[in-house]
């Protein structure tokens, strides 16, 4: 038997809420489990903390991050806690420099039931690649501002680079092995206006040379906003430098009918931390109204990774069954919160997805 140590992060405003209808199904797919069992172990992080303590991401609570098997991390920070100099606290961001989660997973799918905005999508389902730590981030609270001008650096690291294409690349052979993706990557820059996106494509080419079983092409992100649009089914993997990630990720998560619905993954060579997109929704913390499908979604993608990771079919199983159940709550339409237009709680759509397992 495997156990796994869970390190959680629980949040501020929904965050919470929406985390524990999460662990309970955990919970309950772990005790049914012969192969593994889930052990959970939270830690203070987030705004609310910072408030308490005036320590918003305590070095404890990254060392224990470190050293477990996988990160449960729900949504942080508050509009009205900031730090002395008025940026808002983001221990979520700071989390992936600390643990050097370079690589940015954000599956978009659309199923049946998804509320997109688009009329015909047909099968959708894609995986974006946004780098993590570097890119125009590079600079992030330091840039330079004077009277006249101000500056913000993009820096592109061979070191990272490298690593990323090997993920995107690694993770188009496990989509096209498990009958999910045609094995295809694409290159998202502006290297025909930029020096430091010809290096990134450069690197990205040379990475595809050594996977001729895999397809790999190229796109200017502009054309790939468009293409996100008009024709979302012809992707597999993608990936893309920090910035345009960010950008192109809300626009994934809006083809899915909104950030209710949109889980992610950001991960490391030793750790990752598995997170919905969306932040702490102040406007409707308390009330108990929030989606709990994105965090859900969020969790059954660490179950694949944990699988891939261990070698452990069962656990890879569960997270695939897991991504089912909340689909087929979707297509089924009946038990959905008011985001998604219907008018359960967070616990009724969150026991919607377990009455499916
Ligand atoms: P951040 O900057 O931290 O990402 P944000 O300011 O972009 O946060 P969110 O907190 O994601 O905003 O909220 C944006 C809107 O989406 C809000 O109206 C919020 O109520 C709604 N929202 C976000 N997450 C959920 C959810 N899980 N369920 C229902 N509504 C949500």
């Amino acid at each position: 038997m495997q156990t796994f140590s869970i390190v959680v992060f629980d949040g501020d405003g929904i965050g919470p809420e929406i985390m524990a209808p999460t662990l309970a199904i955990l919970t309950q797919i772990s005790e049914a489990a012969t192969s593994y069992r889930l052990a959970f172990d939270h830690h203070p992080m987030g705004a609310s903390h910072y408030a308490k303590t005036g320590e918003a991401l305590p070095e404890a609570s990254v060392e224990a991050a470190r050293r477990s098997d996988a990160i449960l991390l729900s949504a942080m920070g508050l509009p009205d806690i900031r730090y002395p100099d008025g940026t808002e606290i983001t221990p979520q961001i700071d989390i992936r420099i600390a643990l050097d989660l370079y690589a940015g997973v954000r599956p978009v799918r659309i199923v049946p039931g998804h509320p997109t905005p688009l009329a015909a999508p047909g099968p959708v389902d894609f995986v974006l690649i946004r780098e993590s730590t570097e890119g125009l981030f590079h600079t992030k609270g330091t840039g330079e501002v004077t009277e006249d001008y101000a500056k913000e650096t993009l820096r592109i690291t061979r070191a990272t680079s490298e690593k990323l294409f090997r993920f995107a690349f690694d993770l188009a052979a496990q989509r096209k092995a498990s009958g999910r993706g045609s094995g295809k990557v694409t290159c998202v820059d502006k290297a025909n206006v930029f020096r430091a996106f010809a290096y990134f494509r450069e690197l990205f080419d040379a990475e595809a040379a050594k996977h001729p079983e895999l397809a790999a092409d190229h796109a200017y992100v502009d054309a790939m906003a468009l293409w996100m649009v008009t024709r979302p089914g012809a992707f597999d993997v993608m990936v893309t430098e920090n910035m345009f990630g960010d950008i192109l990720s809300d626009l994934g998560a809006g083809l899915m009918g909104g950030l209710g619905l949109a889980p992610s993954a950001d991960i490391g060579d030793d750790n990752a931390v598995f997170q919905p997109c969306h932040g702490t929704a102040p406007d409707i913390a308390g009330q108990g109204i929030a989606n709990p499908l994105a965090m859900i979604l969020s969790a059954a993608m660490m179950l694949d990774w944990l699988g891939v990771r261990a070698e452990n079919a069962e656990i890879a199983a569960d997270g695939a069954r897991l991504r089912e159940a909340v689909e087929a709550v979707l297509t089924e339409g009946a038990i959905l919160t008011g985001d998604l237009g219907g008018k359960a709680t967070t616990e009724e759509a969150a026991a919607a997805v377990a009455a499916q397992l």
